[in-house]
């Protein structure tokens, strides 16, 4: 054992403090990729899945696969209990008070356009305020501006400043009595910057509006407590979080979720239906019409208690090593420069290399096994704000270690090199 202990060692990165103990529970990485070492650092876009989501996948589908709510029969009963447990996991991850007041969505972005089309379509008026932030991924924007287009209210959005953070007298001198939702990302995708959540909503309930948090990017990289935040809404995807694609969850304050109509009808969110009217269930089963994606669930559910079994203290003190060991190698490489450096950020590390276009950089550095994300992260408005077309984005994992930097960072010497 203590061989094969020495073994596991040396696959998560040796002894140094940068090493992953997690990265053997991740099968992907143990492919090679263009005949490398897979330096995975593309985690803002999806993350790998453990070993045993993917099991928990695979034997939802071998012993427990039925419809849901409907069936009087075992095999039912036995998925709707999955489904119900998993939708606890939940409930367990955000810290919300009740499983009742989490929806189970496709993800992110179909979190936030429900919250348009239920709550916002409910309750908006001509002139009324929906205010965002100038770093919101388009998924927290464009659904909004649809909403604004179909009632006539108004979408604003808060200045950033130069280090990439919220200007907060600007969020402060928006805010006002017309403002009835405030849009913010728990933490940027492009950037990394950390917003103050709970000072925000208290500075927006205080104007009387609601707060929807967009936790795509927060989840998976530290402990989420809605109650502590106080925010009425908040989404996330499974997949960053090291579940399965196709599966996500939005939290509703109880108060709110009860006064919301439905967005999608057909079957599973009724009550009761009749040619002379259609009465609605209660609670999140509302918002889920028709057959939900109740394997990806069941697997979300396994994904977050791999990530509480680790705990999210402990992965966030990693990724907060590996973010500060490649922030400083990168800015010690003459031609880089860093944007975003926020003063409290998450493993997201965006940058631009003098002469080297975003994309030819990510092309160079995928024949060296690295992957990154080359453009714009669908935060267009917020790269117009920096004056520029996109960045490189390194963003890390639970299973990243001090290889992946030191591969980061000879890809992007060699790319120098290339076009030097
Ligand atoms: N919001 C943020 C901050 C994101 O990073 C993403 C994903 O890139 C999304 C929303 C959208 O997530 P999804 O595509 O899973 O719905």
């Amino acid at each position: 054992t203590s061989q094969h202990s020495a073994q596991l060692a040396a696959d998560s990165g040796g002894d140094s403090p940068l090493a992953s103990p997690w990265a053997a529970d991740f099968p992907i990485l143990a492919r090679p990729v263009r005949k490398r070492r897979l330096a995975y650092l593309d985690n803002g876009a999806t993350t790998q899945k453990p070993g045993a989501v993917i099991q928990a996948l695979e034997a939802f589908y071998e012993q427990s696969n039925a419809n849901i709510h409907r069936g009087v029969h075992w095999l039912s009963q036995h998925a709707t209990d999955l489904y119900e447990e998993a939708r606890e996991r939940v409930r367990v991850l955000l810290n919300a008070p009740d499983s009742q007041d989490v929806v189970f969505t496709r993800g992110t972005t179909e979190a936030i356009n429900l919250v348009a089309q239920s709550w916002g379509q409910n309750v908006l008026r001509a002139g009324d305020e929906i205010l965002v932030t100038g770093m919101e991924h388009h998924s927290n924007i464009v659904p909004w501006q649809l909403l604004c287009a179909r009632t006539g209210a108004v979408l604003r959005h808060a200045r950033i400043t130069d280090t990439g953070e919220l200007d907060l007298d600007d969020f402060r001198a928006q805010l006002n009595p017309r403002t009835r939702l405030v849009g913010i990302a728990h933490v940027s995708n492009a950037l990394g910057t950390v917003n103050p959540v709970a000072e925000l909503v208290r500075l927006a309930h205080e104007a009387g509006a609601l707060v929807l948090v967009d936790g795509a990017q927060a989840v998976a990289h530290a402990p989420v407590d809605v109650q502590a935040l106080d925010c009425d809404f908040y989404a996330f995807s499974g997949h960053k979080l090291y579940g399965p694609t196709g599966i996500g969850a939005l939290y509703v304050r109880g108060a709110i979720l009860a006064g919301m109509p439905p967005w999608q009808g057909g079957g599973d969110m009724i009550r009761t239906v009749s040619f002379e009217g259609s009465t609605w269930a209660a609670g999140p089963q509302r918002f889920e019409a028709g057959t939900p994606n109740i394997g990806g669930s069941v697997a979300l559910g396994a994904a977050i208690d791999y990530v509480l079994s680790i705990g999210l203290e402990r992965i966030a003190a990693h990724e907060a090593a590996l973010l500060a060991e490649a922030t400083e190698r990168l800015r010690a490489l003459p031609g880089v420069r860093l944007v975003g450096t926020a003063a409290h950020k998450a493993g997201i590390l965006s940058f631009l290399v003098d002469g080297i276009h975003p994309h030819d950089l990510g092309t160079i550095l995928d024949t060296e096994g690295v992957a990154i994300r080359a453009g714009h992260h669908c935060a267009m408005p917020l790269m117009s704000h920096f004056g520029i077309p996109g960045t490189a984005r390194a963003s890390f994992a639970l299973y990243n270690d001090g290889r992946d930097i030191d591969a980061l960072v000879a890809g992007v010497r060699k790319a120098q090199k290339l076009f030097g």
